[in-house]
């Protein structure tokens, strides 16, 4: 896979959209790392320990033009696209990989909508997600996994009068409440399989969230079960009809599993911190560990200078065409972050073992990374099929 370098300059665009900082700056970054410093890392052990869930930030991130890469400019957007996504995310996750996630839900949610052909939807939903008035999640992993023949379809909808009624349950959706909305995708009844994708907002009528499940980490997400019972979405709500579905897996699902980078690279670079650190003193023992530092950091420059610039040529189109270089990207960094976690923690030692110590927070979190959709398994297992030869599926 080529690398560009980190600087490669960053396409013109509208500067006047950015808050004052980030004009100054150029990067877009410099608002979103004071929302973090004033807003992310006094709660960060509270996000960790107590499950607390980080709105406060997400809010304050939004109003520092934090998710705004997601969207074009007509609809609140920076312009700055998809390599902006993923440079938040790192950001984010260099303090805490729950508040990145949920990072990647809303401009996943976001990007989803962009994608549309739905105009009203764009225009109703997307200036208030943008700015983290509307906070919003993405229920894709069952469809993804279903499609990919993993396991079989939770939701199921049936055509009606204007629009579809829809059943069943997604048992794990992140960054949800009351006043939230959602992306999801099922196949319809008589549609030969098709799909239809679909904006559900939590407080219709015939869907209700569940809290059941307790993580052990990742907690504070807000990731609740979704139940639809007899649940109207009406077509305004339609992100794609079965006939445009397949089209519409195409622009979306690259980047979807693309940007899920941006955590893994703060993520890495944290840990790659905390060896700094123990080393500082420790060095003379921490020598004899498998993982060194410089190891870790030599390939985390390599992995962040090939996301930057998968995610600049998947801001201009679609990117099917790199799907296969996306999904080892992908494999790549959960890997890594579980080495560089690993790593970590044997640095530190027994203080990383302390309740309240990164070190162990990081090895958690980075199990996230390589367990969330698309998980190693579900990684390998799609590389080794089109490396055999077949084609890569409708999700
Ligand atoms: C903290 C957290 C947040 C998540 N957020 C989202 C999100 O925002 N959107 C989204 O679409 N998905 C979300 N997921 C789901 C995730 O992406 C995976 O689909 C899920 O972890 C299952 O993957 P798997 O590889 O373990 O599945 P497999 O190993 O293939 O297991 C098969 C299926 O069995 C079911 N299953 C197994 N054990 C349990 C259990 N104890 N309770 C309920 N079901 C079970 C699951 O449906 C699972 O998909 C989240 C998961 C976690 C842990």
């Amino acid at each position: 896979m080529s690398t560009a370098t980190l600087d490669t300059p960053i396409p013109a665009h509208p500067c006047a959209a950015l808050p004052a900082a980030d004009a100054a700056s150029g990067d877009g970054l410099a608002a979103v790392r004071s929302a973090i410093a004033a807003h992310l890392v006094p709660k960060v052990v509270d996000v960790d320990l107590k499950a607390e869930y980080p709105e406060g930030f997400l809010r304050a991130l939004g109003q520092a033009g934090g998710f705004r890469g997601a969207v074009e400019p007509a609809y609140g957007g920076n312009g700055l696209g998809m390599k902006h996504v993923v440079q938040v995310m790192e950001e984010v996750a260099r303090e805490c990989l729950s508040s990145a996630f949920l990072v990647w839900c809303q401009t996943a949610c976001a990007r989803y909508i962009q994608l549309s052909g739905n105009d009203w939807l764009k225009k109703q939903f997307l200036p208030s997600i943008a700015a983290g008035e509307l906070l919003a999640g993405t229920g894709l992993s069952n469809t993804v996994k279903s499609c990919d023949t993993i396991e079989d379809y939770r939701l199921s909808a049936r055509r009606v009068e204007g629009g579809y009624v829809i059943n069943g349950v997604l048992p794990w959706v992140s960054n949800l409440g009351p006043s939230h909305v959602f992306t999801t995708g099922c196949p319809v009844v008589g549609e030969d399989g098709k799909l239809v994708f679909v904006l559900v907002d939590c407080a219709q009528a015939g869907f209700k969230l569940v809290d059941c499940a307790h993580f052990v980490g990742l907690d504070g997400t807000r990731t609740l079960a979704c139940h639809f019972k007899e649940s109207f979405v009406p077509d305004s709500m339609v992100l794609a009809h079965p006939s445009e579905s397949e089209a519409y897996v195409k622009r979306i699902k690259p980047a979807m599993i693309h940007a899920q980078m941006g955590m893994g690279l703060g993520l890495i670079d944290a840990c790659c911190k905390l060896m700094h650190q123990s080393n500082r003193t420790l060095a003379h023992v921490n020598q004899y560990l498998d993982d060194q530092v410089e190891t870790i950091e030599a390939a985390l420059a390599g992995a962040r200078a090939a996301v930057y610039e998968i995610a600049d040529e998947l801001s201009e189109g679609a990117g099917s065409e790199r799907t296969l270089d996306i999904l080892k990207l992908r494999l790549a960094g959960g890997e890594l972050s579980l080495r560089a976690a690993n790593a970590a923690m044997l640095h530190q030692g027994a203080k990383g073992y302390l309740v309240r110590n990164p070190a162990q927070r990081r090895l958690r979190e980075a199990y996230f990374i390589a367990i969330v959709t698309p998980a190693t398994k579900h990684l390998r297992r799609e590389i080794a099929r089109i490396e055999g030869g077949h084609a890569c599926s409708g999700m």
